[in-house]
């Protein structure tokens, strides 16, 4: 799938659309997600125009994996989440349930999360 620049993870990060931010660096942005489905809830994407976990992997550099999984680390530390614990996800196309074009991956905490994956009601 080529990235679709006008998604709305792409305005969020041209500064076209507000976004709450927890943490930026030269290689990620993270913002809190405004349907919090968690008492945390962060979504933490690459600067880089990547359109899922797929793309990003086949295709990123090094130092674009490298820096986007440390500042993935760095927000959940600096949200004071690393302990107790808290959960990432990526969803990734239609079966994985992503409804953004941009990879960005979800910090959950704040509570107990239960099962890993739920089935759809
Ligand atoms: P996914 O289903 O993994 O693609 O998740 C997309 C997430 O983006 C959802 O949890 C939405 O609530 C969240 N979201 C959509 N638009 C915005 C926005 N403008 N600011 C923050 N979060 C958003």
């Amino acid at each position: 799938m080529a990235y679709d620049p006008n998604n709305v993870f792409a305005k969020i990060l041209r500064g076209e659309i507000p976004c709450d931010k927890v943490y930026e660096d030269e290689w990620a942005l993270a913002f809190r997600d405004i349907r919090p489905q968690a008492p945390v809830h962060v979504l933490v994407i690459p600067k880089g125009a990547y359109v899922s976990m797929d793309d990003f992997s086949a295709t990123a550099s090094a130092d674009e994996i490298a820096g986007f999984f440390r500042a993935l680390g760095t927000v959940a530390r600096q949200l004071g989440v690393a302990e107790p614990g808290y959960r990432t996800l990526a969803n990734i196309g239609e079966d994985g349930g992503q409804e953004v074009p941009h990879l960005h991956f979800h910090i959950f905490a704040g509570r107990r999360l239960g099962r890993m994956v739920a089935k759809p009601e």
